[in-house]
């Protein structure tokens, strides 16, 4: 039999407000253990929460960017359950009556694009951070230890259908949330620090039936890799239990990441497990209608239309504007070196060939780069009005990237790469190469016309990259 695979992913995003979501702790990252504490969150007797008003503030705007309907009446709940991470054994979440709800995204994988619904999004404080003295829980833990820190960092939780049928859509749908919430301006996304991360929900069916199969759920994914990782690994165990006629047990497994296996942790939990109860230390939140709109004209513009405008305006294809706007930090960057005045295609071709090139080989991101946008511009512009080469550009930019942090211009200007666009001088070369190269000569006298393509070579070289390649062309031709 052949079986499609199901995949729906609840996403966990800490909002970057810079206190908890109940109290006045603060939530910023890396703080010495158990710091950023006070009653309130570590859920002492008697204490009372409060909301941080910019907790529904990014919430509503997540939910507008994904295309949700906002529930003017929504209400905190408790859900229920003992672990040493959370210490008032409950976590004060959205149930019956999220923020947020019936959305959508739009993803492309291999050119194909497909719409992902949003069942909901929610507001919920975050537990605190058991940290293992082995490598994972299941296998060699001696003792654990618990901070505090993370408990009542604001989350939201986004919870998509099941409407992901491999590890490359569930990758493309994660991607795309993680752009929306960066371009928004709601949480940093960094994955390694775990303020980003996925519950991945993965069933077969035979193919053709529209029934959902049973599902297994891995919690706490916080890698691109080990997202597909893990759902490649579990669709292939699945499909073996199946084919050897067994049954998937509903569960929790856990991934390790090294060994690229998933482990069965423990029998899923049901909704009423919980025993979810109505908050009753929060009033509801009532928005109204100009408050949402309010919230909806402060949004900047959205990657999809980012990608638009970068085809119908500057003329890009697709697939430039698509790399080009898949992150914030790209976009704004590509925006700052069309500032300069640069041409956009010359501007594309760059980031996406050198910057990203030498990027990927040092492991930092687009707004770690030596070379900055305004710098990268200036030199683009240079090659625009024929100062200087593409090949000296290459120079230029391995220069600036090593470290020299003057201007385009002046590296230029210093090193004497200024392209010698003087015909009398281009001249002389020219004549010298002819001398020194019967063969290449003849030949091109002879009829063959791709000879004068090493002639050229030879004349840049002699110029050292400096002359104007449409100059030589022309005089080569002229002289032969
Ligand atoms: P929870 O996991 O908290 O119990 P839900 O039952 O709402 O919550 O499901 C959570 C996620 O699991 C959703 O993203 C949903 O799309 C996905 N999901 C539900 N059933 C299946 C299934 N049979 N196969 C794959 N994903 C599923
Ligand atoms: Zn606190
Ligand atoms: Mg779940």
């Amino acid at each position: 039999m052949k079986y499609e695979a199901v995949i729906g992913l609840e996403i966990h995003s800490e909002l970057k407000t810079t206190t908890k979501i109940f109290c006045g702790c603060k939530t910023a990252f890396g703080a010495e253990q158990n710091t950023q504490v006070c009653p309130v969150c570590l859920g002492l007797p008697g204490v009372l929460p409060t909301i941080n008003k910019k907790v529904v503030e990014f919430a509503v705007k997540a939910g507008l960017a994904t295309n949700c309907t906002i529930n003017k009446y929504s209400k905190f709940d408790r859900k229920n359950y003992y672990y040493p991470d959370l210490p008032k054994n409950w976590q004060t979440s959205q149930y019956d009556l999220p923020i947020a709800e019936h959305g959508h995204v739009d993803i492309e994988v291999n050119g194909e694009k497909k719409t992902v619904r949003l069942t909901r999004i929610h507001m919920e404080e975050d537990a605190g951070k058991l940290v293992h003295s082995g490598n994972t829980i299941k296998d060699s833990a001696a003792g654990s230890f618990v901070d505090y820190n993370r408990t009542g960092v604001p989350l939201i939780e986004i919870v998509s259908e099941p409407d992901m049928h491999s590890a490359a859509e569930a990758r493309a749908y994660m991607e795309k949330i993680k752009a929306i919430l960066e371009y928004i301006d709601v949480s940093n996304c960094r994955m390694e620090e775990g303020n980003l991360r996925a519950d991945i929900n993965v069933s077969l069916r035979p193919v053709g039936s529209d029934k959902l199969g049973t599902r297994t759920e891995m919690k706490n994914i916080n890698s691109f890799k080990a997202l597909e990782d893990a759902i490649n690994y579990e669709i292939e165990r699945q499909q073996e239990v199946l084919e050897d006629g067994g049954k998937i047990i509903q569960e929790t497994r856990t991934f390790d990441p090294e060994r690229g296996v998933t482990l069965s942790m423990r029998s899923k939990e049901n909704a009423d497990d919980y025993r979810y109860m109505p908050e009753p230390d929060l009033p509801p939140i009532v928005m109204t209608d100009e408050e949402i709109e309010s919230y909806r004209r402060e949004l900047p513009e959205l990657p999809d239309a980012a990608c638009l405008r970068l085809q119908n305006e500057l003329g890009l294809s697709a697939y430039d504007a698509g790399v080009l706007t898949a992150s914030r930090q790209t976009a704004q960057y590509f925006d700052a070196v069309l500032k300069t005045g640069a041409d956009a295609k010359l501007a594309a071709n760059w980031i996406m060939s050198d910057l990203a090139k030498n990027l990927n080989a040092a492991e930092i991101t687009i707004d770690q780069s030596p070379v900055d946008a305004k710098r990268l511009g200036e030199m683009i512009l240079l090659i625009s009005k024929g100062t200087i080469s593409s090949k000296i550009g290459k120079k230029v930019f391995a220069e600036m990237w090593d470290g020299n942090t003057d201007s385009a211009e002046k590296i230029v200007a210093d090193k004497g790469w200024v392209q010698i666009t003087d015909t009398g001088a281009i001249e002389q070369i020219v004549k010298e190469v002819i001398a020194k190269n019967e063969k290449a000569v003849a030949d091109y006298k002879n009829g063959n016309k791709k000879a004068i393509g090493a002639l050229v070579g030879q004349v840049m070289k002699a110029s050292q990259g400096k002359a104007n390649p449409q100059t030589v062309n022309e005089l080569l031709t002229k002289l032969l």
